[in-house]
């Protein structure tokens, strides 16, 4: 049983290869920003307290997100917990660490997604998914094979998340720069950083990671 974090600033592609590790490796994501999405159209109280926040740009706080992993991290799962989108700060890395260790396990390896910030912008700012199924298109790269018709399951409600907008691009890039990349060095101390170009095709990317998890 591997554990995992995807670290890598917004638009890497974390959540692309975290739903293929579940498909073949039958591990579970853990991924904040779809907890707290789903929080928000469930309007509960906090996700009504964090939608602004969210839409802006900015990190949500620590304790929100922290009660939102613990809540998961009941006990291990024989697949193994890819974390994506979390830790974010030091405290919350701090927090995974113990506890992982409270259900008696521990990070086995952090793959930093390397990318450009313009093929981010470019990414991000074209970006729509299918509200009934998730699979994601892209304007330029990627748009589904009829206007408004999912490729893969035929529905018709396209999503675009409200913060992938260039204005609140620019607020979360400084949010990945000040508070989450320093999370490499962090990682790269405790011999767990291994690094994947995430500029590569969605196949190269992960071959590069099951390279990685094989020899963990
Ligand atoms: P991205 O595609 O930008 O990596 P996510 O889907 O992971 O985005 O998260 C979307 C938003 O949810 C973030 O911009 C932030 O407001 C909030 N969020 C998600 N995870 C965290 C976290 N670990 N700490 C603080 N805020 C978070
Ligand atoms: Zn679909």
């Amino acid at each position: 049983m591997v554990n995992i974090i995807l670290l890598g600033p917004p638009g890497a592609g974390k959540g692309t290869q975290a739903k293929r590790l579940v498909d073949e490796r039958d591990m579970v994501q853990l991924s904040t920003g779809d907890m707290l999405r789903a929080a928000r159209s469930s309007g509960t109280e906090m996700g009504k307290r964090v939608a602004a926040v969210m839409d802006r740009g900015n990190l949500v706080t620590d304790d929100i997100v922290i009660g939102l992993i613990e809540e998961q991290l009941v006990h291990p799962h024989g697949g193994g917990f890819i974390f994506d989108g979390f830790p974010r700060t030091l405290k919350q890395a701090d927090a995974l660490g113990d506890l992982m260790a409270r259900i008696g396990q521990n990070i086995d390896v952090v793959l930093e997604i390397r990318v450009d910030d313009e093929a981010l912008k470019h990414r991000i700012v074209g970006r729509y998914t299918c509200g009934t199924c998730g699979a994601v298109y892209h304007d330029e790269n990627h748009p589904t094979r009829v206007p408004g018709v999912c490729d893969n399951c035929g529905g018709t409600t396209m999503k675009r998340r409200a913060d992938d907008t260039e204005e609140a691009l620019k607020t979360r890039m400084l949010a990945y720069y000040r508070d989450t990349s320093p999370l490499i060095g962090y990682y790269y101390a405790k011999g767990k950083l291994a690094t994947v170009d995430g500029l590569a095709e969605m196949d190269t990317v992960a071959a590069a990671i099951a390279k990685v998890l094989d020899r963990t």
